[in-house]
């Protein structure tokens, strides 16, 4: 054998990969991370424009607050205390409603959310306890969520099949309030007729719970967990692309790098789109048939991103995030046509040197895959560059000025305080994530099949595991939910869990 050999090869070091990374090495194993891009963490990525740094996909998180579940999860990895974290005050997010004057507001703790709410809706306080009391119910019947050990599937089987959608206009005849209450949707990109109701519970469970802010971008959640794994012995090899999982006698035997290189293990846990694992793993043994139904998985939509930065002391800044919708639309936001785009944003601040003006802020609109799809030949990170071409940066400016006009219609004058802006399309989520259409978040759950939509982290071979937000929830806490499922899987206990809860 030529090459190097590990107990653990993780291909990816996206939130998923870096927790399994971390637990496994924590447990002993001999852990290799590689990862395709320069820096580690996938979405927990940042980058710096004029000196103030972005996130790519660490707005907010919430369940941080001490005993919370995503709080625990990060004490036991031994980070919590390390860091640099903001709690949001009172408020997390707004809702803006074109042609509605009125900010929705969405407060951190329950008996604030429902009050802070009936400012707004003073005869609904019945459907506001309600909808707050099947939210706490849901996330109740999902044991790792909870830190519990030993709940089997038949705990949550009958929740899965609840639809967001009906199940909030089943509270009350308020339409506004109605749509108020999915009004960030965008946090999991809602489909009507499609999203579950656990996948809405969960999220906004958890910044019910307690919201919070990365001071300095979330990219120090991967490099506190990179420290770990290194710390143990263990490889995080960056620039460093798996281009082939081999398999041998009826297990993976090893992966491919840098053209011919190999890497050996005894399991592999691959943190990317599990339809791009299977594509890159040739072996009878995975059925076309398994390989179709992978492969036909809806993924949610992508964004367009626009990164403002302002003059100085020139635009408030808000403690808070605003998500805006046009009138009617809530539940469409990606149905749009190149006239009426967008149909929505959300708005993330930064602060600037004082707290009373923002330095920066991000807006994001949906963008579907179709609309750059011209330019799908062409590649750009910062470890392989490449000019997409003239027309495609018309395409971008023509794109943010119209995401700059609709935000001037809440926000005034704000045109006047940009100094500049930056932006980015699926084309930049497809290259940095390395999926087919930058989704934001994945394969897209649905109530009428969960089944279907859950995706298990046990592939055909015996070997080899998917982690990260595919599984069964995106975001920070749902990735490394993910992850805690395939250690759980791969160790064949759950000892872990009981770690976690007394850490
Ligand atoms: C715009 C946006 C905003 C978001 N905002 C929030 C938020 O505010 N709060 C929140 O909790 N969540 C947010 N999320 C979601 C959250 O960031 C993701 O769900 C989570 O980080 C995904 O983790 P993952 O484990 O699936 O790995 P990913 O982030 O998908 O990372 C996968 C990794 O695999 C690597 N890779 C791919 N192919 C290969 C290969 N062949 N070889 C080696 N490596 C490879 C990639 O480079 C990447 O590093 C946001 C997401 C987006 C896109």
């Amino acid at each position: 054998m030529t090459g190097d050999q590990y107990d653990i090869v993780i291909i990816g070091s996206g939130m998923g990969g870096l927790v399994c990374g971390d637990v496994l090495s924590r447990e002993g194993y001999s852990v290799c991370i590689l990862e395709k891009n320069k820096q580690i963490g996938g979405c927990l990525q940042t980058y710096v424009r004029d000196r103030i740094i972005f996130d790519s996909g660490v707005h907010y998180l919430g369940g941080l607050d001490k005993g919370q579940n995503l709080y625990q999860v990060f004490k036991y990895l031994g980070i919590m205390d390390k860091l640099k974290l903001q709690r949001m005050n009172g408020v997390f997010d707004k809702i803006l409603i074109e042609n509605d004057d009125k900010e929705y507001a969405f407060a951190q703790g329950y008996e604030n959310f429902i009050n802070t709410l009936l400012a707004d809706f003073p005869n609904e306080e019945k459907a506001l306890r309600l909808y707050c009391e099947k939210i706490q119910e849901v996330c109740s019947r999902f044991p790792l969520y909870n830190l519990r050990t030993g709940g089997g599937f038949a705990e949550k089987m009958d929740v899965l099949e609840i639809d967001t959608r009906s199940f909030v206009e089943s509270l009350t005849g308020d339409k506004k309030l109605q749509a108020v209450l999915v009004g960030n949707n965008m946090l999991y990109a809602g489909q009507p007729g499609k999203t579950p109701f656990y996948v809405h519970a969960m999220i906004l469970n958890s910044y019910i719970e307690s919201s919070w802010k990365c001071i300095n971008g979330g990219s120090q959640i991967g490099k506190l967990m990179a420290a770990n794994i290194h710390s143990r012995g263990g490889i995080i090899r960056r620039n460093c692309a798996v281009n082939k999982i081999v398999v041998e006698e009826g297990k993976v035997s090893h992966v491919v790098i840098d053209g011919d290189r190999k890497i050996y293990g005894d399991h592999f846990i691959s943190n990317i789109h599990p339809a791009k694992t299977l594509e890159i793993t040739e072996t009878p043994l995975i059925k076309n048939a398994f390989r179709n139904r992978i492969k036909s998985l809806e993924n949610s939509i992508s964004t367009f991103t626009l990164n403002i930065i302002f003059k100085e002391d020139s635009f408030k800044y808000s403690p808070y995030n605003y998500y805006y919708f046009k009138e009617g639309r809530v539940w469409s936001m990606a149905d749009y046509t190149e006239e009426n785009w967008p149909l929505g944003y959300v708005i993330f601040f930064s602060p600037g040197k004082t707290k009373e003006y923002a330095s920066a802020m991000t807006v994001l609109g949906y963008m579907r895959y179709d609309e750059v799809k011209q330019w799908e030949n062409t590649f750009n990170t910062v470890s392989e560059t490449d000019d997409r071409g003239e027309a495609y940066d018309v395409f971008k400016r023509a794109k943010a000025e119209k995401l700059i006009d609709c935000v001037e219609e809440k926000f005034p004058g704000i045109r006047d305080s940009i100094k500049t802006y930056y932006t980015a399309t699926p084309l930049s989520y497809r290259d940095y994530i390395g999926n087919d259409d930058g989704s934001m978040y994945g394969i897209v759950k649905d109530f009428r099949d969960p089944i279907k939509t859950l995706i298990s982290p046990r592939t055909k071979l015996p070997n080899l595991y998917f982690t990260g937000q595919n599984l069964n929830l995106h975001g920070i806490l749902g990735a490394a939910m993910s992850g805690l499922v395939t250690c759980i899987d791969l160790m064949g206990n759950e000892t872990v869990i009981e770690k976690i809860k007394n850490a």
